[in-house]
């Protein structure tokens, strides 16, 4: 199922600001919520949608990465029945968004429990700087920790599945309580009943997986993608998330320069002076350029849109082709001979007239 906009889905603008953002999201967590609709899986469907939307939005550092990445830079691609939110992940999100008492209060239900998540997972992706211009679907393999089949959980005995261990102080101003989170369950108010052999005492064993992602065009080294609950399961909470760091590797000729790409070419002598069709490499393979005859070695030339996809989807760099022209360092007899009788000539005497730039206004120009 293809997934919607989030600011679709909370029906506000890609300008909101955080508070119209809430509002849009308290609307749409009340009219949905499953204590309205019970048994109205479209419904739920809609709470989940918003709720996953709002998580997001209302992230500051997330809504930047989904307003550059889309759904693939906060880990959407899943879709939120997979790796998104599961209802405890929605309702532990409510205490923001209802005040302090949470959502079970604002519906004046009971207490609510502390979530517990499982934690990250981080690996490296090497990219070409070919996948890196262009984007590519990978496929990574992770050891992640998932609960076991067949494992059931039973409530928590030493709090009664609450969460909390209360205990009833005696003070000056008479009897207080006080909740601290339960050490047995860690808060979530469960703990395992039957597990199968395999699985550890927490009732997690580690699987093996392949996860696709899609990594868009024009990341850079260091950048860090995530998958929300593709990390680690725990018992009774939420998974982790999977952070995927980029490493670009670098191309044996081609060094990229922001969003371009720079090529250093060397040409003889001879076909500076009398001008040449050469190959060069780009990212998408070799191209034959025209050098004029009197190319000054220092040139600077320019493949118009062969460089890197800008990362927010508009737009791509170029290539530049630095011209350098070879001297030859040993020469045979008649060479010298050849050369020589060439030396005294008028034209081979420099003489750089105004058009000529200097590398310093050249290198201006281009950058
Ligand atoms: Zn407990």
């Amino acid at each position: 199922m293809a997934k919607r906009d989030y600011y679709e889905v909370l029906g506000v603008t890609k300008g909101a600001t955080a508070e119209e953002i809430k509002k849009a999201y308290r609307k749409m967590a009340i009219k949905y919520h499953p204590d309205k609709n019970p048994d109205n899986p479209e419904a739920e469907d809609k709470f989940k949608e918003a709720a996953e939307a709002y998580e997001v939005l209302s992230n500051p550092e997330k809504r930047q990465r989904y307003d550059q990445f889309g759904h693939q830079g906060v880990g959407g691609s899943a879709g939120y029945g997979g790796g998104g939110m599961n209802m405890e992940d929605i309702f532990s999100q409510f205490g923001d968004i209802f005040g302090g008492g949470g959502f079970d209060s604002f519906f004046g239900g009971g207490g609510s429990r502390r979530t517990k998540k499982g934690t990250n997972l981080r690996v490296k992706l090497k990219l070409s700087l070919s996948e890196v211009a262009n984007g590519v679907e990978k496929k990574i393999k992770v050891k992640r920790q998932k609960v076991a089949e067949g494992v059931t959980f039973k409530n928590c005995v030493s709090c009664q599945g609450s969460g909390q261990i209360k205990k009833v102080v005696n003070t000056m101003l008479g009897q207080m309580v006080s909740a601290s989170t339960c050490p047995t369950c860690q808060g979530s108010g469960k703990i395992v009943d039957k597990k199968p052999a395999n699985a550890d005492y927490q009732g997690l064993v580690v699987s093996e997986e392949v996860i696709p992602i899609n990594i868009p065009a024009g990341v850079g080294e260091g950048m860090q993608l995530s998958l929300s609950g593709k990390g680690n399961e725990i018992p009774g909470g939420i998974p982790g998330d999977l952070l995927i760091v980029v490493e670009e590797i670098a191309d044996e000729v081609l060094i990229r320069d922001g969003n371009n790409v720079v090529y250093d070419l060397y040409i003889s002598f001879i076909d500076a002076v009398l001008g040449a069709s050469v190959e060069v490499p780009t990212i998408e393979g070799k191209v034959k350029i025209k050098l004029e005859p009197g190319t000054q070695s220092g040139k600077i030339l320019r493949l118009k849109g062969k460089g890197i996809k800008e990362l927010n989807g508009y737009g791509k760099g170029d290539q530049l082709i630095h011209v350098n022209v070879w001297t030859p360092k040993e020469l045979n007899k008649e060479e010298r001979q050849l050369l020589e009788t060439l030396r005294n000539s008028e034209n081979f005497r420099p003489n750089p007239g105004k058009s000529e730039k200097s590398i310093f206004d050249k290198v201006k120009e281009f950058f």
